[in-house]
């Protein structure tokens, strides 16, 4: 794997051969993925696992990016760690008079193109992650408890102002993030 980004994919065997292609890319996000408050930071590492599908004069990229994310809660700044896990799905076209169908009536973004038989799938992932993650990311999001016990805030559902215990899957994920920082 070269340093490039997991988001350029090669599309020309499926070009060639006119059968679904899989995937798999892992690599360094180029640019943050996600929104002001929570993302995954440039330079992570990500992992797109998908699938190319050519539709004659052009093809059709469906993936599924993971990456971990990180962010601040919006009430007690405490750092949040969160999987980032999105599918997304974007068409290219290989020609001019590609004609990606029905979807051209309701005003679409500007069709996605070919390069020198390549995909770029940066954009359609930053927009995938700006929905999936929360827009203002608190402890609560996480299921955990929030570290700012002094402002008013609502207590969540069914619990009891219990001291503060660390979901067992993020803690899992915590650990990652140390082990990548140690590399
Ligand atoms: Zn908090």
């Amino acid at each position: 794997m070269t340093d490039s980004s997991p988001f350029i994919l090669d599309v020309s065997n499926c070009l060639r051969d006119s059968m679904p292609e899989q995937f798999r890319t892992v690599g360094n996000t180029p640019v943050r993925i996600g929104a002001e408050m929570i993302g995954v930071p440039e330079g992570t590492e990500v992992v797109v696992d998908g699938i190319i599908t050519n539709l004659g004069g052009g093809v059709m990229v469906d993936a599924t990016v993971t990456a971990p994310a990180q962010g601040e809660c919006v009430r007690c700044l405490a750092g949040l760690n969160k999987e980032l896990n999105i599918h997304v799905s974007a068409v290219f076209s290989g020609s001019d008079d590609f004609i990606t169908g029905d979807d051209a009536e309701e005003g679409e973004d500007e069709v996605l193109e070919i390069v020198d038989n390549t995909v770029d799938i940066t954009q359609a992932v930053i927009d995938e992650a700006v929905l999936s993650l929360p827009f203002n990311p608190s402890c609560e999001n996480l299921g955990i408890d929030c570290h700012d016990s002094d402002t008013d805030v609502p207590e969540p559902d069914g619990v009891s102002g219990e001291e503060e215990k660390a979901d067992p899957r993020w803690a899992a994920l915590a650990e990652k993030f140390q082990n990548l920082d140690e590399k």
